[in-house]
């Protein structure tokens, strides 16, 4: 008997779009297109069908990026509301298999931490997931008009997943357009998102609100995004004279969560082990954006003890969502 077949799989960064939601996503951004539209828009037999030929029981469902987070405060406000309380009938549908990141309507910081409140209360949901930069003015989330966001977070005890979009325009055009026709997933999956990504994983920990509200939660997809293969050089960089200083690993080790999520590395993984505990790693598959089969077979051969591929496929998230 393989680990999976008594293990239960617990998939947490699984992706689906909504019509609504996407009428009112212009540009660049708009780019879930394609025949990967019509896995995102499937969240049905279709999906569950793929669930069960990789052996995963459940999907924690996130819209697709960037969700609400390039739309005004009225439009994201009026829209997140009506697509949370879709996500929450299309988990109603099949409750046994599907749970919700909330998307959150960032232009406006109150009304997301509201919005917050009533999923996890109302709804159920786990928490809240958050796409790239907010607006035209391209703010990253840890400015502080968006702190009531996490002072919400620690209070409901709901993680915030910070999730990937297309990296700043300035940046695109810096560093990837030259590539750009040739690679375009240089700019996102091959490199542009995991820079913006770890971009926003960092500032979260320099702009103190961990230490203002040390109970947040945050997740990070990709394996963190490559910053616990960074974790020792930033530490000692920022604490070098002529800085401020911040207790960066210590606080980046204590709040930080990660996912497998698109990278089924063993290397990668044992890496984030060492610098996390494996208490911190959840896995996940980035459907679709990932297939859904290559991810439980890595699981399954990797060379990881039981107990801590148990944790890693279930007990982890069991825990940190309370599924
Ligand atoms: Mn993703």
């Amino acid at each position: 008997m393989t680990i999976l077949n008594n293990q239960r799989v617990i998939a947490i960064e699984e992706h689906y779009v909504d019509a609504n939601v996407m009428a009112n996503v212009q540009g660049t951004d708009a780019a879930a297109a394609g025949p990967i539209r019509a896995l995102l828009d499937d969240v049905g037999e279709a999906r569950i069908k793929s669930m069960d030929a990789a052996k995963i029981d459940v999907q924690v469902l996130s819209h697709a990026p960037p969700a609400a987070q390039q739309m005004d405060a009225e439009t994201g406000v009026r829209i997140a509301r009506d697509a949370n309380d879709a996500l929450h009938q299309i988990c109603q549908n099949h409750p046994d298999r599907f749970a919700a990141f909330a998307m959150l309507p960032t232009a406006d910081a109150a009304a997301s931490a509201d919005e917050l409140e009533r999923c996890v209360d109302k709804l159920d949901f786990k928490g809240a997931i958050i796409h790239g930069l907010t607006g035209d003015a391209r703010l990253f989330i840890d400015d502080k008009r968006f702190w009531p966001i996490f002072e919400r977070a620690q209070a409901l005890d709901a993680p915030l997943y910070i999730h990937p979009a297309m990296p700043h325009p300035a940046v695109f055009d810096a560093y990837y357009k030259d590539y750009a026709k040739d690679f375009p997933a240089l700019a996102t999956a091959g490199f542009g998102f995991t820079m913006e990504t770890a971009v926003a994983g960092l500032r979260i920990v320099l702009s103190g609100v961990l230490e203002k509200y040390p109970g947040v939660k945050i997740i990070l997809g990709h394996l963190g995004e490559a910053l616990p293969f960074l974790l020792w050089r930033i530490d000692m960089a920022l604490n070098r004279p002529g800085n401020k200083g911040v207790a960066f690993r210590e606080i980046f080790t204590s709040n930080f969560y990660l996912t497998t999520s698109g990278f089924f590395s063993d290397p990668a993984l044992l890496c984030c082990i060492q610098e996390m505990g494996v208490d911190r790693l959840l896995f996940a598959i980035d459907y679709p954006f990932v297939e859904n089969d290559p991810g439980p077979k890595w699981m399954e051969g990797l060379m990881l003890n039981v107990d801590d591929k148990a944790k890693i496929l279930h007990g982890n998230a069991e825990r940190l969502l309370g599924m």
